[in-house]
């Protein structure tokens, strides 16, 4: 599945040795570009049925997954933005918390990110 996410690690991979990479937020939209060939990565709003969202200045992506038959686990990826660079980091739930719909889950995983953002940004 092709999520924001997964679009700024690939082009972060690609690009990671070919120059400088600059990236910015705006109107809510991540963009990136890299500076040694001048591609650049400006993914619309319309790539995951997660819709991605901003917080303080970081993006949120809910990553939530069936797992034990019919449970769903928690998982969020936080963007967190630093002078041009970009840090992925993966917010996973207490081992122990399932519930029984994606919404939910959904839900608990946008209050987790936001939790750790709060803690650290
Ligand atoms: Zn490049």
């Amino acid at each position: 599945m092709r999520t924001l996410v997964s679009d700024l690690d690939a082009f972060l991979q690609e690009h990671r040795r070919c120059g400088e990479l600059d990236t910015g937020v705006e109107n809510g939209r991540v963009w990136m570009t890299c500076d040694g060939c001048g591609a650049a990565l400006s993914p619309g709003g319309d790539m995951s049925n997660h819709p991605d969202v901003e917080y303080r200045g970081c993006t949120i992506e809910v990553q939530s997954y069936g797992s034990d038959g019919d449970r769903w686990r928690p998982k969020a990826v936080v963007a967190v933005y630093d002078r041009g660079a970009v840090r992925l980091n993966t917010v996973n739930a207490p081992i122990d918390r399932l519930f029984e719909t994606e919404t939910e889950a959904d839900a608990y995983s946008l209050a987790m990110a936001k939790k750790w953002i709060d803690d650290r940004v």
